[in-house]
């Protein structure tokens, strides 16, 4: 089951020039089962994102892109009460609740943001991002084989061309957001990028 896990629409990112209706029919067309919407420092509203789930005709998963001091980090299962600007609380808040964060496009800006901390808060990078270069994700990939969990991709899709440039491949099928995090714990994934 391929999902990609790191997506961006309007208006709760900014920067994003697609609407969540736009992005669940290209990720449909260009072959995805699902999407985790993953917007900057916000989550969706519960009744909006039953909505686009009950008219989306692939999966629908909601997780969040933190802005933090050790990076932006991708944060699934966490509670909008532990979303903060400083990657400690963000983790003890991780640990309270069962979530799980990874270190989004750790390589960008050719910059490696990974050091002995980082490997204790997160479970893992995201060793593929459909906004960097092959460089830049071969670099993430790498660093990925040092943490306990396997590297995530997902395409950070913020126009059209861009969505499901890559996606985490799922060994098991997962259909709510608890199963998705479910499978993350357990690391029965695997990243890959997509070619069209
Ligand atoms: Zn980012
Ligand atoms: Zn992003």
């Amino acid at each position: 089951m391929l999902i990609d896990l790191h997506c961006h629409t309007r208006p709760l990112s900014a920067c994003s020039a697609l609407t969540a209706a736009e992005l669940v029919s290209l990720a449909c067309e260009r072959g995805l089962d699902g999407i985790c919407l993953t917007e900057h420092d916000r989550a969706w509203d519960a009744g909006e994102l039953a909505e686009l789930r009950e008219s989306a005709p692939i999966r629908v998963f909601s997780a969040v892109e933190l802005t933090t001091d050790m990076g932006h980090v991708l944060a699934f299962g966490l509670d909008p009460s532990g979303f903060s600007a400083i990657a400690r609380a963000v983790f003890a808040a991780a640990e309270a609740s069962g979530g799980v964060l990874f270190l989004a496009h750790p390589a960008r800006d050719g910059l490696l943001r990974v050091t002995h901390e980082t490997v204790q808060y997160f479970a893992s990078v995201e060793a593929v991002n459909g906004s960097d270069t092959k460089l830049q994700n071969l670099a993430a990939s790498g660093l990925a084989k040092g943490f306990r969990l396997p590297g995530i991709a997902g395409s950070d899709a913020h126009m059209r061309d861009e969505v499901g440039r890559a996606a985490t491949r799922f060994a098991y099928p997962v259909t709510t957001d608890a199963e998705l995090l479910r499978e993350l714990l357990a690391g029965r994934y695997e990243a890959a990028a997509v070619e069209r």
